[in-house]
């Protein structure tokens, strides 16, 4: 597929601030936006729903003809599966939790990179997750890989989390967050690593608007060169 324009690739461990930012990000530069998470979080809502987990034996061939049916649309921020609207059901904890389990299956992944390239191949796209700079597009023209200090992003997945009404405690969220970026990390298939040439940006220290300001100015320097 030609690409028109650039791709930027935005990935890092969780409440690294991607989605604010790379929402941000794609608004300034006039680009469209894709949460690869929430696609992941969809699969597992759909797979929760027809009772698939992965603790299950060989669910593999059952979660095939799944990953061939569901249709993900998104809405703006909304994300509609199955001609239904989500958005609320998936920043539920234990979506994350079996998102993250269910992406260490390639089957799982082998889909979600399919759709993945069919949606933002033709760039003019800021795409968020774990590995969109190191396997989606390798090539992608911008990467960045976000990162923050472990206690710093429990913080705000905790605030977060909290702001959307969802009861829990901080040092379940620091437990959860660790768990899932080992996990994220440690799986042999498209693990969560920096790529090479993918600039690192810390926001341990940083505000949101300070990020985003130092990202949009890199892409806009280069592009309108
Ligand atoms: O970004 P978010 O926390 O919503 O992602 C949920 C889970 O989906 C992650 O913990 C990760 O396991 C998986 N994921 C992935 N590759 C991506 C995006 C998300 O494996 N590109």
């Amino acid at each position: 597929m030609k690409r028109e324009r650039p791709i930027v690739a935005i990935d890092g461990p969780v409440g690294a601030g991607k989605s604010t930012i790379a929402r941000r990000v794609a608004a300034e530069i006039g680009f469209s936006y894709l949460n690869t998470g929430a696609m992941y979080r969809a699969v597992a809502l759909a797979a929760q729903a027809a009772g698939l987990t992965p603790d299950r034996d060989g669910i593999e061939p059952q979660l095939e003809p799944l990953l061939h049916s569901i249709t993900i649309e998104f809405a703006g921020d909304r994300l509609i599966l199955n001609g239904r609207e989500v958005t609320g059901e998936l920043s539920r904890p234990e979506i994350g939790e079996l998102a993250s389990r269910l992406s260490t299956l390639r089957i799982v992944r082998d889909r979600m990179r399919d759709l993945q390239r069919a949606a933002g191949g033709r760039g003019g796209v800021v795409m968020e997750g774990r590995d969109i700079g190191s396997a989606i597009f390798p090539d992608a023209e911008f990467k960045f890989f976000l990162d923050a200090e472990v206690q710093v992003r429990a913080r705000r997945r905790y605030e977060e989390l909290r702001a959307k009404n969802v009861i829990i405690n901080f040092d379940e969220v620091l437990e959860q967050l660790r768990q899932r970026d080992n996990r994220d990390s440690a799986r042999a298939l498209a693990p969560l690593i920096k790529a090479p040439d993918a600039m690192v940006v810390d926001s341990t220290d940083l505000t949101i608007d300070q990020v985003v300001k130092q990202v949009v100015k890199l892409i806009k320097a280069r592009t309108e060169a």
